[in-house]
């Protein structure tokens, strides 16, 4: 398509390459982002850049933080024999708007998938099992009621089973292929308060 310069073409299609944006909203975003004021395209594109720059993963849970150890791991207060494992941070932070849950986390950055060809070694498990060497109590498996959350959550609790620590796996209360970010508080704690040892 020829309809517009170069530069506008390369914008849309970076943009139609992000997750959940079509080539639609990719238009509508290139052509708000050329309107807008030149001093609040770069700061834009600086956060991005600096976001990009500073943004790693805690030491211990995986999660994206700004720091060597995120503020959850970093906490004293917390019990750090109870791991909680979620698919990714956005999880972790819908159990931390709950503010009931004490223990730690573990961020396994995706789920098991042989549709997609994402196996075991391609999240964060192996980290995991490290994390299993020092004094833990339970693990927590809250991964998504989806395929891959369930084959996850499997794979996780045959993993564990063998070293005799307790594991469990939140409730089913939570909706079938339902991302966890978007369940409210009353039903995450729910599935918390259920879950079941494996
Ligand atoms: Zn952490």
């Amino acid at each position: 398509m020829d309809l517009y310069s170069g530069h506008i073409n390369k914008l849309i299609e970076e943009l139609a390459a992000l997750p959940g944006i079509g080539n639609k909203s990719a238009q509508r975003l290139a052509f708000h982002l050329i309107n807008m004021p030149n001093d609040k395209v770069q700061r834009l594109a600086s956060t991005i850049v600096e976001a990009k720059e500073n943004v790693r993963y805690c030491k211990e849970c995986y999660t994206l933080t700004d720091r060597d150890v995120c503020p959850v791991c970093a906490n004293k207060n917390r019990n750090h024999g109870l791991i909680m494992v979620v698919e990714n941070t956005r999880d972790l932070a819908a159990y931390e708007k709950t503010g009931k849950y004490e223990g730690v986390y573990h961020v396994l950055h995706g789920a098991i998938s042989p549709m997609l060809g994402i196996g075991p070694g391609d999240i964060k498990l192996k980290e995991l099992i490290q994390r299993l060497q020092g004094q833990v109590e339970e693990v927590i498996i809250a991964t998504n009621s989806s395929l891959e959350g369930e084959t996850t959550a499997m794979y996780i609790g045959k993993m564990i089973k063998p070293t005799g620590i307790k594991v469990t796996r939140i409730a089913s209360g939570v909706p079938v292929g339902g991302d966890l970010e978007y369940i409210d508080e009353v039903t995450l704690l729910r599935a918390l308060e259920g879950r079941t040892e494996l």
